[in-house]
């Protein structure tokens, strides 16, 4: 890991920063020392090291090399996480949108649907005028047909 750091405060991006519980100066620990209690360097009381979330004290016993790949591979898949969550904003947002659009479109077909259903109630009743009329032909016809034979 190259830094353009020149090492006049040394802290490394694995070092675990944290804020001395009484003097609350800010404390810059190396990761192996997670977990562990130390002299504070400004008040000289003991104060313990937090451990970093994600890391396990187990971890601690592991070599430099891979804790750093293990915090490389937390802050890579962070970043991903984060993208994940912009990507998963702009669906919502495009799915409230959609939603908006369907909303209003139900509305609409309601609308026609109540429409339609008026219409479709006119025309049975005019096809119900219109089959009594049949029948009523068709009964004359057979009436006429009845005189004739
Ligand atoms: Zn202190």
């Amino acid at each position: 890991m190259a830094d353009n750091n020149d090492s006049s405060t040394e802290i490394k991006d694995t070092d675990i920063i944290f804020d001395c519980p009484h003097c609350s100066k800010s404390l810059a620990i190396d990761y192996r020392g997670a977990g562990l209690t130390i002299p504070c360097s400004d008040c000289g009381k003991m104060v313990e090291v937090p451990i970093p979330e994600g890391m396990e004290i187990g971890d601690i016993d592991s070599t430099e090399e891979e804790q750093e790949i293990q915090i490389l591979n937390l802050r890579r898949l962070l970043s991903v996480a984060e993208e994940k969550i912009l990507h998963l904003e702009e669906e919502l947002t495009e799915i409230r949108g959609r939603r908006e659009v369907l909303e209003h479109e139900h509305s609409q077909n309601i609308t026609r649907t109540a429409r339609l259903s008026e219409s479709a109630t006119g025309l049975l009743n005019a096809l119900k005028g219109a089959t009594a009329a049949a029948e009523k032909i068709a009964e004359d016809i057979t009436d006429e047909t009845d005189v004739q034979s």
